[in-house]
């Protein structure tokens, strides 16, 4: 198959354009799309077959349910059930925005897209072109990341491209996404309600409508997603905790050790650190203070490392707060090995 693409300037959405992808996916195709958090891999949520079509594109265990996209409230009726006011409380909170919420299921929602679960996980992406993409189509669109399974979210159509040439029918180049994490999911479904993955909202601001929400962990591991080793790049990522001065000597050590063993290795550093490593490869995820920035460079420039063949990725922590939580729970399952820094 050859994948056409579709560049769509986000701040004029030429309408054209859009039609031609949502007849895409009426017909039961897939398009890769742009939303604030990273790129999507979207099929018609009502259409079992095209739905499958996504987790051949991607290999992805069918095991592992899909996002259901919306681009109107109402919509929600249609895909889930047993709608409360706490649901319409996060929902005029955070939506259009970067919060997937897991309720009951509506009979017409594919067994497929929810991986056999009674539950589904909906959300109603901030970004003009996911927006006008679903409301052309008319139809609920499922889109779980346009990547391989197990590789980085892709953050530009270029990424997608990487992981997918050939194998969908189309993607839309809206260019960078601002979030780069994906969406935070909080389970409506379970009681006591809970955060099943930190990503672009933080459990402070959802503490605001729910207070007592906390992480959903079985034996202390947060539980996003089934696969504990996920968003991960070719090479073997470990994080260096702490801060500062002795975080950089700690790097430096792990360094020095993997050039002498003759390792191909980079070293992801906070932008306050850049000029410490000297002339080893250095790439930057953002200022320290800014864990927004440090959100949208991740995944890109863990493909970056990816396209120099690393073997190792030494990685400044950041501090865990904010989408900081989003950004950690990401190393840590690029296969992330803990080293303190005493
Ligand atoms: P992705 O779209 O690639 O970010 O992955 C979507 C994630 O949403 C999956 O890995 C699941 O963990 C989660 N998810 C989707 N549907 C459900 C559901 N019904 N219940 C719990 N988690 C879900
Ligand atoms: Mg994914």
């Amino acid at each position: 198959m050859k994948t056409g693409i579709l560049k769509i300037n986000p701040f004029s959405v030429e309408q054209d354009y859009i039609l031609k992808a949502a007849n895409i996916i009426k017909a039961g195709g897939l398009v890769a799309f742009p939303t604030e958090t990273v790129y999507g891999l979207g099929a018609d949520a009502l259409n079992a077959v095209a739905c499958a079509k996504i987790f051949q594109a991607k290999s992805r265990p069918l095991e592992d349910p899909l996002i259901v996209h919306i681009a109107d409230k109402q919509d929600l009726f249609k895909v889930a059930r047993e709608i409360h006011k706490i649901t319409s409380d996060l929902i005029d909170a955070f939506w259009p925005g970067s919060l997937t919420i897991v309720l009951k299921k509506q009979e017409v929602i594919p067994d497929i897209v929810t991986g056999g679960l009674d539950t589904i996980a909906v959300r109603m992406p901030n970004h003009k072109i996911a927006l006008e993409l679903i409301k052309e189509a008319q139809t609920p669109i499922a889109a779980p990341s346009a990547n391989l399974f197990g590789k980085p979210s892709p953050t530009t159509a270029q990424h997608v491209l990487e992981d997918l040439d050939g194998k969908i029918d189309l993607v839309i180049d809206g260019g960078s996404t601002a979030i780069g994490v994906e969406s935070t999911i909080v389970d409506l479904t379970r009681e006591p309600f809970c955060i099943l993955r930190p990503g672009g909202i933080g459990i402070e601001e959802l503490r605001r409508i729910i207070p007592q929400i906390e992480f959903y962990k079985k034996d202390g591991i947060l539980s996003a997603g089934m696969y504990p080793r996920h968003y991960a790049p070719n090479a073997k990522v470990l994080i260096v905790e702490g801060n500062g001065k002795i975080q950089v000597e700690k790097v430096k050590d792990l360094a020095r050790e993997f050039d002498l063993q003759g390792y191909h290795f980079g070293i992801l550093a906070k932008f306050e650190n850049k000029d410490r490593y000297g002339d080893f490869n250095v790439k930057l995820l953002g200022p320290g203070n800014d864990l927004v920035v440090c959100a949208a460079n991740l995944f890109s420039v863990l493909r970056d490392f990816d396209r120099d063949k690393v073997d190792v990725i030494i990685t400044e922590a950041v501090k865990e707060e904010g989408i900081g939580i989003a950004i950690m729970d990401r190393l840590h399952r690029a296969q992330g090995i803990k080293i303190n820094h005493v």
